[in-house]
């Protein structure tokens, strides 16, 4: 069983080019997140902290997603990433024909005074309603990822929990190094991420625990 564990797993939807509801293509950032994994060895690493008995379930999982349907089970991984895009309201003739109002699976648009407007407490950015609006009033705006952090399953599942913001590929790069730097650094018997997380912030709420890891690691 020790031959098939890497020290990490790493999974993608099918995305670009296979599903229509891809919000951004996933292909380049997947190998340099890939290349980031195994250049870390995280297979001996594991092996040290664990004292030789490593486990499938020590195995660090990253999870890509090309929109918020999640397919890759991103909210389950200890670094989860979910495509999304930022619908921007253009000054664009609005001709009320509702169509951005039932293509919304999520409720989060309205027509007031003839103009859509979106409830970002809802809002799931998948831009759906981009793409089905005939007049231009809907828009890409920002595009990029929503970050989540520390989920797993295994005797205590828990589900990760999301980094405020939409970041672009660049700056994801960055945070999962800083998080895998983070994770390496507080990693003492093969914990999982979202224990470390956790077990450092006793006491804390995860805000508080992700306002540290911005400030100091991201
Ligand atoms: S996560 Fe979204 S883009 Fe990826 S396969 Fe599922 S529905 Fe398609
Ligand atoms: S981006 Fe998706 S969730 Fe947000 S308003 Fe548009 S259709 Fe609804
Ligand atoms: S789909 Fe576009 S034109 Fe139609 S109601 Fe929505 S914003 Fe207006």
């Amino acid at each position: 069983m020790e031959d098939e564990i890497k020290g990490y797993q790493f999974e993608t939807c099918f995305g670009m080019g296979n599903c229509p509801h891809c919000v951004i293509s996933s292909d380049i950032i997947a190998k340099n997140l890939e290349d980031i994994l195994r250049n870390r060895d995280l297979k001996s690493f594991l092996k040290k902290r664990t004292g030789g008995s490593l486990k499938m379930h020590h195995e660090l999982r990253v999870s890509i997603s090309d929109c918020p349907s999640a397919c890759s089970r991103p909210q389950i991984a200890d670094i989860g990433l979910i495509g999304a895009c930022i619908p921007h309201i253009t000054d664009n003739y609005c001709n009320s024909c509702e169509a951005c109002i039932e293509t919304c699976k999520e409720d989060a648009i309205s027509l007031n005074n003839d103009r859509p407007a979106i409830d970002n407490k809802k809002c799931l950015y998948c831009g759906q309603c981009i793409d089905v609006c005939p007049n231009g009033v809907l828009m890409k705006g920002k595009t990029g990822y929503r970050i989540q952090l520390g989920g797993k399953l295994g005797r205590h599942p828990r589900l990760a929990e999301e980094i405020p913001g939409i970041f672009e590929p660049d700056d994801v790069v960055n945070i999962v190094e800083k998080c895998l730097d983070y994770y390496q650094m507080h990693n003492k018997k093969g914990e999982r991420f979202g224990e470390i997380l956790v077990n450092k912030g006793r006491g804390k709420t995860l805000d508080d625990i992700f306002r540290y890891l911005l400030l100091h690691f991201i």
